[in-house]
């Protein structure tokens, strides 16, 4: 077949990478080569993440920036807590997409629009939230953020650090990189994005080396349809492939790009279906996130969806690479639904 890949992002470079032995792939990607940027925290699993670089002969830990032991917490008003690592890492994500690139047709600086790609058997959209080809949402669910490339001769942290944000309007997060490097970055439901970093930067001052901001979306596949139309088939954050509460997103985009290629072998038929299945605890956390956003959450009624996001992780702590206990994430959701919008 010959397949256009619109995106050359973390999930449209996997799939073309797991597709271009046996098809004729064209990678078309918007940013130039040298200014490729990976908007992102680079934080991921180290586990998962050894799987499927490994299904296209790639050596996951080589990209390892740092490992984390453990992740401290920080809710207002009270003390730390600490959350066991099990694998979660920051890793070169940036490079990680360029290796991809290194062995795939890519044609950089090639904006795709539904009227200039013809001639495909099949056009894949992975332009990420811009979701440049597949029709419109009429409803979208997404969280600004902004985030810092900050360089500390002396880092405040030497692990990863969470504060959530009241009403679980999102959280600010600092992840460390290599040599004093680190990604700080806050994204908020509710706009205190810019103030909550702000804020934190005055508290611990370093060397901003870059500054990016993007919205990432929260709506799940379910309310991403279609994710199919015509010849044009979605994945990754096209599609909403971003853990709703804790935004993650590498690892869904690259799971929902091996479920298309195992499709595309043997046919498209099934595809949404696969994805909606495979996804479907994302759209119970989204309603359970939708409701304490909304302040419509209920401890008694909503005990099921309260419970929707600990049990998944909770299956699969090697997957998220931590440790998961009800009694924190109890203290979370409690802490957050007493305080006010007005302050993060
Ligand atoms: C600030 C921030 C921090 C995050 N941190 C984490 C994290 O630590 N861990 C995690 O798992 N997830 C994180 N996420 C989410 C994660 O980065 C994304 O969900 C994931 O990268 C989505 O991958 P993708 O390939 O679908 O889309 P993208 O990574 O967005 O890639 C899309 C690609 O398409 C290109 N493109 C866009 N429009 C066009 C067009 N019209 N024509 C051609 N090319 C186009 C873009 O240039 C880009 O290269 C974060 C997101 C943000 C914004």
């Amino acid at each position: 077949m010959k397949i256009a890949v619109a995106g050359g992002g973390v999930a449209g470079s996997y799939f073309s990478s797991i597709m271009n032995n046996e098809h004729e792939v064209t990678v078309f990607e918007r940013q130039g080569s040298e200014e490729f940027r990976a908007i992102c925290a680079w934080g991921t699993s180290k586990h998962e993440m050894r799987r499927l670089a490994s299904n296209v002969g790639i050596s996951f830990d080589e990209y390892i920036f740092h490992e984390g032991r453990e992740m401290v917490v920080k809710l207002p008003g009270e003390k730390e807590f600490s959350i066991k690592l099990k694998g979660l890492c920051t890793f070169d994500k940036r490079r990680f997409i360029l290796d991809m690139h290194a062995k795939l047709r890519v044609i950089y600086g090639f904006d795709v629009k539904r009227a200039n790609i013809e001639g495909f058997d099949l056009v894949v959209d992975s332009t990420g939230f811009h979701r440049a080809l597949l029709p419109r949402l009429k409803k979208d669910y997404y969280i600004p953020t902004v985030e810092y490339l900050v360089k500390y001769k002396d880092p405040p942290f030497d692990d990863f650090y969470l504060m959530p944000l009241t009403h679980l309007g999102g959280y600010l997060w600092y992840f460390p990189l290599s040599r004093g490097l680190a990604h700080v970055g806050v994204g908020d439901y509710f706009g205190r994005h810019r103030s909550a970093l702000a804020e934190f930067m005055n508290k611990y001052p370093g060397e901003i080396l870059d500054v990016v901001g993007k919205p990432v979306r929260i709506a799940p596949p379910h309310l991403c349809n279609p994710i199919v139309s015509e010849r044009v088939v979605g994945i990754g954050e096209s599609i909403g492939t971003v853990h709703p509460v804790i935004g993650e997103g590498i690892i869904p985009g690259m799971q929902s790009a091996e479920i298309l290629a195992e499709c595309v072998q043997s046919g498209l038929d099934g595809y949404a279906h696969k994805i909606f299945r495979a996804f479907s605890v994302f759209y119970d956390i989204f309603q359970f996130i939708r409701k304490v956003h909304n302040s419509t959450f209920s401890y008694l009624r909503d005990f099921k969806l309260l419970l929707s996001p600990f049990i998944y992780m909770k299956l699969r702590e090697d997957r998220f690479g931590m440790e998961v206990k009800l009694r924190d994430w109890i203290k979370i959701v409690h802490a957050y639904r007493k305080g006010s919008l007005a302050t993060a």
